[in-house]
Parts: C-alpha cells; structure tokens; sequence
C-alpha cells in the first residue's frame, strides 16, 4: 500500500481551527496559569463549550481527547482517516498553545478515553458529556499497575470501592473518575476492572493537590475512597474475570491514549522549534534546508537534528492513530509513538533552552515553561522505560512474565 505523508485535507479545517485556538486563546494565558497554580482557568469554559458544539454538528471529528473508539471505523475494508488520526493532530496543534491548559480542558480528560475505549453502548450514552479523570496510580503502585491494591467488592447492585489514588489529572475539577480497582487481588491482573465514579459519592474525597514542575495550569489530586458505594452497572466493560484475556481489557485504554500523549509532546516541542528557529534568525543565524547539517554553525546543525527527531516522531504518532482508525491492533506503534515522542520532547524543549541561552531561561519567554512542561509527557501513561520495555516485548515476543 502507498503511504502518503501529507496531512488528510479534510483535517485541514480542524487543526487550523486548533491552531487559531492555541494562538488566540491559550498562549495569551499560559503564563498567568503557569503562575496560578490551582487557580481554575475559567477561560476554558468558554472554550470547552464550543468544542463540544462542533462535536454536536459533527462539524468537527475528534476535536479533543473523546474521540477514541475503534469500533467507529466504516466496517468496510477501505483506508479510513478517521477519529484517533483528527485527535492526535488537533490535540499536537492545541499543546503547541499550552499542555497544561489542554490537560484541563472540561470533557476531555483521559478518563472520557477509557469510557470511549471500553464502556458498553449503553454506557456511552449514560456517560455522553461528562468530565472523567482518570485514577490508576496508587502509593507504591506506579508502573506495576497490576499491582493494584483498592478494591472493588459486589455488595448487592453496588460496587464497594476501597483505597487511595494519587496523582489524578483533573482529579479536583472532573465531575467523574475512572477508577482501577480489583475484584479480587488472588486472581492477579485479570481481576482488575474500571468503575466510573460520579464527583460527590459518598465516601469519595479529593486530599489534597500537588505542586509540580510544570503543567501548573492541570490540577494533579489525591483521592481517597473509603466505603464508596457505585452502582454495579458503573464498571466499564464486562465484570467476568477472564483470566486467559488478563490485562488485556485495561490496557486497550492505553493503546488508544498513549498516541494522544505522544501528540502532546509533540506540539509542546514544535511550539519551542518554531520560537527557537525565529530567535536564532533574529541572532543572524539562518538554517538552510538544502545543505547537509554539517556544513552549517552549529546552532543551525543542532536545531536540524532537533527538527529531523520531532518529524520521527510525528510520523510515528500518525502511524499509531491511523492504525487504531483502521482497527489494526497498534499497542507496539502506541508505545513506540509515547517513548519516542516523549524523549525527544523533552529534549528538544530543553535544547531549545540551550540553544536560546540566557532568553531561553528566563522567563521573558514561554521556552523555560516548555522544557518544564514537557517532561511530565515522558512519564505518564506509561514512563520511557516502560514503553521500551513494551517494545522490546512485542518485537521479541515475550510475554510481561518473561521479560520484566
Ligand atoms: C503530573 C502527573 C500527572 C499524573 N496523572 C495521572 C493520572 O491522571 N492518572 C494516574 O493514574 N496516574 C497519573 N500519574 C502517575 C503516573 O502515571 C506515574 O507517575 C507513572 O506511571 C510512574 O509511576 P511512579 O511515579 O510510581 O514511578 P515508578 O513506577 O516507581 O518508576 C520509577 C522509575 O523506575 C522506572 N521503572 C519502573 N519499572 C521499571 C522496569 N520494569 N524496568 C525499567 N525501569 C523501570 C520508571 O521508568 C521510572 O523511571 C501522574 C503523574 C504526574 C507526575
């Protein structure tokens, strides 16, 4: 099959509707909300309210982080351009404005993902509109997420959840949560499931919020559950505990949000690539794309290397959305799309820094913001290692028991 590598026209509109967006609405209040950190940025309500029209018309396919689902694909064989593909290049276009911002828009958190992902027709309709975080991080459970130690226990219609979350994006303003619990720990990683917990449950309460490095304008929040009562048919997916299929179900949520991630970085890189490119012309240093990097200064070579690694990346990331759209199984090309695009963010951003000197650090411009926000991209929804360890799984074809 010929691969074409322009961007799809019909997404033309969308992602400089996205552009306009990041330029207009979110740089302008980038460094206000990067100073104010848990301050709620009302701006967005605004904002959030007409994504969520143009989703409504069907004017716009995949505006925002909702718009993952495999099963959407035409059942017909041809090539489809479809939801996860227009995600990943909007959401890429909105973080070259801000990630932390993004990260806060209303109804567009990585919990509506994993109800896009796993719920049931009838859930989809039940959850249509909401705001889900998503709680999968434990004390003590980071990267194991098989380890996973609250628990959910069938009490009659409901479903008791018991245990402490930590580190949940939007976790303070979401009106829902996704939550990962276990049915029943002996049964090891096929036991867990997700339950979405509706914001003002009894025995559910958000502890406290942390300060972090950079995506300040992203609210990140400890949740506690102590005897929360959720009705039995707010378990996502199927409650049988198959443990041929494992983790498989849980983690279909990560083949559809890591290529969302790896869109994040790379926005946040471009933004800093075309701030530094216009910064070293102002310098007089101008980058010639017809002479090799080597006959070049220096800072044009470095910022060529830099341009040659986020294109690597980009193209990766198109590849895991367009195969999610095509309903290829993508979980090695998600990976590979995460860790590349999430190492090569924060080194481009943090290059680009380097590159701008004493401008880069200070906070005059939004570049020192960039390489602070950016490293949070390398580490959520799966860390570096972690997506290498993936990788190496896949193309070996070990098993996680196999190779650790
Ligand atoms: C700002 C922010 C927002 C977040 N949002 C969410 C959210 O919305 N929902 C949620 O559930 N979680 C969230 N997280 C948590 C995040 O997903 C975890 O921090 C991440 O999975 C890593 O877990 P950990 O911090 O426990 O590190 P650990 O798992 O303890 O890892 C520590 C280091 O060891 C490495 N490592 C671990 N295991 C291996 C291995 N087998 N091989 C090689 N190296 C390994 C890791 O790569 C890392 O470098 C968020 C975190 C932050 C900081």
């Amino acid at each position: 099959m010929p691969i074409n590598l322009d961007d799809p026209k019909k997404f033309r509109p969308l992602v400089g509707q996205a552009h306009q967006v990041a330029m207009n609405m979110l740089r302008p209040i980038s460094r206000k909300y990067d100073r104010a950190e848990h301050e709620y940025p009302q701006e967005l309500d605004m904002l959030a309210a007409m994504i969520d029209g143009l989703a409504e018309s069907g004017a716009s396919e995949g505006a925002g982080a909702a718009g993952v689902r495999r099963e959407d694909a035409d059942a017909d064989s041809s090539v489809k351009n479809g939801a996860n593909l227009a995600s990943v290049m909007s959401i890429a276009e909105m973080c070259w404005g801000d990630v932390g911002l993004l990260l806060s828009m209303p109804r567009q958190g990585l919990g509506n993902s994993a109800i896009a992902s796993v719920a049931d027709e009838e859930q989809q309709e039940r959850f249509a509109g909401v705001w889900a975080g998503m709680a999968i991080t434990e004390p003590g459970v980071g990267s194991d997420s098989a380890n996973i130690r609250t628990t959910a226990t069938l009490d009659g219609d409901h479903y008791v959840l018991n245990g402490e979350k930590i580190y949940v994006t939007s976790g303070d303003r979401a009106d829902h949560i996704v939550v990962w619990a276990t049915l029943d720990r002996s049964l090891g990683r096929a036991a867990i499931k997700s339950f979405v917990v509706p914001k003002g449950t009894p025995g559910m309460r958000v502890d406290r919020l942390e300060h972090k490095l950079g995506i300040r304008a992203s609210d990140t929040a400890t949740i506690i559950f102590e005897d929360c009562r959720v009705p039995a048919e707010n378990l996502l997916g199927s409650p049988e505990v198959d443990t041929k299929q494992g983790f498989a179900g849980a983690m279909a949520t990560f083949d559809n949000t890591r290529p969302l991630v790896a869109a994040m970085a790379v926005g946040c890189a471009r933004a800093a690539l075309d701030l530094t490119r216009d910064l070293l012309a102002q310098a007089g240093v101008s980058v010639d794309y017809d002479r090799p990097a080597q006959t070049q200064s220096a800072a044009a070579a470095r910022l060529l290397q830099m341009e040659a690694d986020w294109e690597a990346a980009h193209l990766l990331m198109l590849q895991a959305a367009w195969m999610a759209d095509n309903r290829r199984p993508n979980s090695l090309e998600a990976s590979m799309a995460k860790a590349k695009a999430g190492r090569v963010g924060s080194d481009i951003t943090l290059g680009c820094v380097e590159l701008t000197g004493s401008l880069g650090y200070s906070e005059a411009e939004l570049l020192e913001k960039w390489a602070r926000d950016s490293k949070i991209l390398d580490i959520f929804e799966g860390t570096q290692q972690i997506q290498q360890l993936i990788v190496a799984r896949r193309v070996l074809g070990l098993s996680s028991a196999e190779l650790k």
